[in-house]
This record gives C-alpha cells, sequence and structure tokens, in this order.
C-alpha cells in the first residue's frame, strides 16, 4: 500500500533526517513508527502527504509516485492528526467534521449523517456535541473530534503523529481503547507516531523502531519483544518490561487447601504479581471468578529465570 524505496531527507541545513530507508506498510495495517526524538519519525510521515519532499529515493501508494498523485485529491485522500489538532474555533464541531467533506462537495444529507456517525464512533452524543464550539470541549474531546474530522471523507490512509501525547493518562488510555476498536471497524491503513513503547505495543500491527533515520526492526510487537535486532531495540523495549504480562496459568501450584485470602486475577502483569507477593507469601489466582490455583515467589522467580534462558538463546 505504502512503499518507501531508499528514501532520504536532507533539510536545507545538511541535517539527515531520513536515511536510505525502506519500508512497505500494508493495505489496512496498522503501522507504528516509534523512536527517540529526533530520529525522523514526523519527517517520515509528512513525507507521505507530501507536506514535506524527499531528497532522494521514492514513496509509493500502491503503484503510483506520491509526486504523480494531484496534491490536493492526495491531501484530500489522506487523513491526518497532530499531537494538538487545531480546530477552527469559530466553526460548530459539526462544521469542523465536514471540512473535506465540504471541499469534496457532499450533500447536505450525507454530510449530516456521517457527522452523527463520526460523533457516535468517537464516542460523543451528536445531539450534544454537534453544535458545540471547540472551546466548549475538553482536550480529550478535542482529540476524539481530530480523529473524526481525519475519517470524516472516508480516506484510505490516516497519518497520526504522537495524536494522544498531549492528553492525561486516562484520556490518552481511552482513546486509545477506542483506536482498538476502530481499528477492528474500520479498514484503514494507518501509520501512527508515537515515542511511548506501550501505546506502540497495544495498537501496532507492525512497529517500526527507527534511530538517526534509519529502521532498526520492523516486526510484529511479538518480534520486537522477543526478538529484538540489537541491544538498542532491546533496551528501548525493556522500559516496557516492568509491566509485561506473565502467563501465571501456566505455572500455578495446585490448590492444597490451605486458606489463602489474597487473590490475583490469572492476567495480572508482572509488576502487580511482585508487588502482591512482597506482602503476601501465597497468593491464589483466579480466572473467570474461579480459583485454578497459588503462586508464592519462588514459582515465580523461576518461572523468570526461565524465560531469561529463553531469550538468552533466542538472542545467540
Ligand atoms: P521526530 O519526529 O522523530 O522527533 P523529526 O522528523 O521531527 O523527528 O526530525 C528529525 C531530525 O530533523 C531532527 O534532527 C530535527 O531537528 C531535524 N529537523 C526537523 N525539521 C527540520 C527542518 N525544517 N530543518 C532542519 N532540520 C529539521
Ligand atoms: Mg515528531
Amino acid at each position: 500500500m505504502i512503499t518507501f524505496d531508499k528514501v532520504t531527507k536532507l533539510y536545507d541545513d545538511r541535517t539527515k533526517a531520513v536515511d536510505q530507508l525502506d519500508l512497505h506498510i500494508q493495505e489496512n495495517e496498522f503501522f507504528v513508527l516509534i523512536g527517540p526524538s529526533g530520529c525522523g519519525k514526523t519527517t517520515t510521515l509528512k513525507m507521505i502527504n507530501r507536506l514535506i519532499d524527499v531528497s532522494e529515493g521514492n514513496i509509493f501508494i500502491g503503484d503510483k509516485k506520491v509526486t504523480d498523485y494531484d496534491i490536493h485529491e492526495l491531501r484530500w485522500n489522506i487523513g491526518y492528526v497532530l499531537q494538538q489538532i487545531a480546530l477552527f474555533p469559530h466553526m460548530t464541531i459539526a462544521e469542523n467534521i465536514a471540512v473535506v467533506p465540504e471541499l469534496k462537495k457532499w450533500s447536505k444529507k450525507k454530510m449530516h449523517d456521517r457527522i452523527d456517525e463520526l460523533l457516535e464512533m468517537v464516542g460523543l452524543d451528536p445531539a450534544v456535541y454537534r453544535d458545540r464550539k471547540p472551546a466548549e470541549l475538553s482536550g480529550g474531546q478535542q482529540q476524539r473530534i481530530g480523529v473524526a474530522r481525519a475519517l470524516a471523507a472516508d480516506p484510505r490512509i490516516i497519518l497520526m503523529d504522537e495524536p494522544f501525547s498531549a492528553l492525561d493518562p486516562i484520556s490518552r488510555e481511552k482513546l486509545q481503547n477506542d483506536m482498538l476498536h476502530l481499528k477492528r471497524t474500520i479498514n484503514k491503513t494507518v501509520v501512527f507516531v508515537t515515542h511511548d513503547i506501550r501505546e506502540a505495543l497495544k495498537l501496532g500491527d507492525r512497529i517500526c523502531i527507527m534511530k538517526e533515520g534509519k529502521a532498526l526492526q520492523v516486526g510484529t510487537p511479538d518480534d520486537i519483544l522477543h526478538k529484538p535486532v540489537n541491544p538498542f531495540v532491546r533496551d528501548f523495549v525493556g522500559a516496557h518490561r516492568q509491566d509485561e504480562r506473565i502467563d501465571l496459568e501456566s505455572f500455578v501450584l495446585p490448590l492444597d487447601g490451605t486458606a489463602v485470602s489474597h487473590r490475583l486475577s490469572a492476567d495480572a502483569s508482572l509488576a502487580e504479581v511482585l508487588e502482591k507477593l512482597s506482602q503476601h507469601e501465597k497468593i491464589l489466582i483466579e480466572k473467570d471468578g474461579k480459583s485454578i490455583g497459588l503462586i508464592d515467589r519462588q514459582t515465580v522467580i523461576e518461572y523468570m529465570a526461565n524465560r531469561l534462558n529463553e531469550r538468552g538463546r533466542e538472542h545467540e
């Protein structure tokens, strides 16, 4: 769907922001670009809709180079969501969402229906919000409008540049969950930039880890977590480790009749497990409301030690 063929971006001051980048993003894929600040994520994204021109190499959408599309057509057919979306303050929410449909000269009826559909899709009641002004919405709600606006004219591709990073953790989590839901219900190719590895692992079908304008690794969340290609990727993903899930079910001890009053769900994270075990010797593990076994510190440490060995072998 979107192909980068040895793409380089050299800014006027000779900064090499993107360096011989090859990427192939598939149709309907949720593709995440991640890496430290300044590694070239925004530049990569903006070259897709030609907000920035490439210096060398080519970008294709389908079989056609982006430079061969009419630039307005290209932009209208690619949704774009920024960290702090700029809604037009004097226009209503409905008008803000309908900018591209209006440019495309949709009928009033079609636009009206689409606005309601989109507001519902992003979790805002159309009856309440369609006639409000942006200033009457919270930051999280405004970002939702940004997502709705990007989806408005049903583009095939959506580019998102750290769309949730300015939000408080709760709004952020809500929007991420909405994105997960949207991802399952609409067929879109999404290129999503973040510097938050948890967000990347949660949302991405595939993740590209960038450093200094290059793609170090492209892979599924599982690949990135368990088969990092080098120490940089391993450390980058390592920030996530503390919160990793552990497969409690696979090593619980059988229930032995001792009364244990401390419980955890079978899908608890490693951090939660270790925290509980620092206070209590044994913990009862529950799944779907039923007790499935016990764990103690020893069993968890053994499990982790085995995992380390497995990982060590993978990296040899
Ligand atoms: P990211 O989004 O990963 O933080 P950017 O793509 O914004 O990275 O920037 C990549 C590199 O290019 C950085 O070193 C940045 O300072 C530089 N850069 C970005 N925009 C410009 C510009 N207009 N002129 C010169 N250098 C730029
Ligand atoms: Mg950026």
